[in-house]
């Protein structure tokens, strides 16, 4: 039996992400973290981000629900001074770290820190080749430099580099020329149309995915999907659907999202409160919540939205986009029909 069957069968948190802040130093157009502008956009106070010794706890109860797999994710995680000592945490308790960043912040003793913990992977957000469209997304002249900088160094040092370009209306024509800036500085590269709204419920960042018409262009080009990399961009589409297609997906059976403030949910995308850790431990949440529980009896057959669907072998329905544009975990999803569609047609025309 192989580990995602295992897990998902024994109902272990394989992977689980923890984003340690809301507070981010760029302004990104397309973020979903709450507002783009100045205090509100920055989030709560520190004081109610998870403390060290609060994050370290939930580690220990982690690795004793058998999670193996862990992305330590923002806002702007280097915000947080104390991320290497929670990243050498981590690796004693023998978690297979990832780090989300936007890169700009990584300084020598962070890098120098990352190459000695042997993280499994850095994902940096590059939304062009050219600096001034990548600093027109942040916001934040300046930024691209810093990021590919700091790509490099890391590549440099050996650390194992992934660039993540979210394809959008304002980069559509950079994404050729992002993947061969990656393989220049030997990094991954994953890309995703699928722009998702903002976490106050603001549907603005929806008008920046591309053109029905780009889309089913984008689908046809094997860089999109990674080049001779061959790899598959992390959307909405999660493979799990394709090994178990009785369950919605495998949020909550065998991956989870914490909260900076603690709260548990089935997935990042998934913002349904199961509880807090501030109020129970990790072990109690996930198998007794009544909210975790309630996600994980729901399967396919119960899924009423999408019925006499012509798309639907083309589909990969989130279940979170679904709940969080539509406003229906079991109805269908906007954000699936437009990529079925773009990926039917494209098939019906004989792309
Ligand atoms: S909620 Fe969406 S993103 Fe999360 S596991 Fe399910 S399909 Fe994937
Ligand atoms: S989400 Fe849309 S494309 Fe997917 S099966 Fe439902 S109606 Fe069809």
């Amino acid at each position: 039996m192989d580990i995602l069957a295992h897990t998902m069968e024994k109902k272990i948190p394989f992977a689980v992400q923890i984003n340690l802040t809301r507070r981010c130093n760029l302004r990104c157009i397309h973020c979903c973290v709450e507002k783009r502008d100045g205090e509100r956009r920055i989030g709560k106070t520190p004081d109610h981000e998870l403390n060290l010794e609060e994050i370290n706890r939930i580690l220990e109860q982690l690795a004793e629900a058998g999670c193996l797999v862990l992305t330590l994710s923002g806002g702007e995680v280097l915000l947080r001074e104390d991320l290497i000592d929670i990243i050498r945490y981590a690796r004693t308790l023998d978690f297979a770290v990832k780090v989300f960043t936007n890169g700009t912040l990584l300084g020598t003793k962070e890098i120098d820190a990352f190459q000695k913990l042997h993280l499994q992977e850095v994902h940096v957000s590059l939304y062009a080749a050219n600096a001034k469209i990548h600093d027109g997304i942040t916001g934040v002249p300046g930024s691209w430099e810093k990021t590919v900088k700091n790509i490099r160094q890391m590549r440099e040092k050996g650390i194992s580099v992934k660039i993540k370009c979210p394809v959008m209306r304002q980069n559509i024509k950079e994404y050729r020329k992002v993947y061969d800036l990656a393989t220049d500085l030997g990094a991954g590269c994953a890309f995703d149309p699928v722009i998702t709204m903002r976490d106050d419920g603001n549907k603005d960042t929806l008008n920046y995915r591309i053109a029905q018409e780009d889309l089913q262009m984008v689908l046809q080009d094997p860089v999109f999907y990674g080049g001779e990399k061959g790899e598959r961009p992390e959307n909405i589409s999660c493979l799990i659907t394709e090994i178990y297609d009785d369950v919605l997906c495998s949020a909550g059976h065998n991956i989870c999202y914490i909260s900076p403030e603690g709260e548990v949910n089935p997935c990042v995308q998934l913002p349904i409160n199961s509880g807090n850790l501030r109020d129970h431990d990790f072990n109690w949440i996930w198998h007794n919540s009544p909210d975790m529980l309630n996600i994980r009896q729901m399967r396919m057959k119960n899924v009423h939205g999408c019925k006499n669907c012509d798309y639907l072998s083309w589909c990969a329905r989130c279940p979170g986009l679904a709940y969080l544009e539509d406003g229906d975990l079991l109805g269908h999803s906007s954000a699936a029909c437009w990529l079925a569609k773009a990926k039917g047609n494209k098939t019906l025309i004989g792309g």
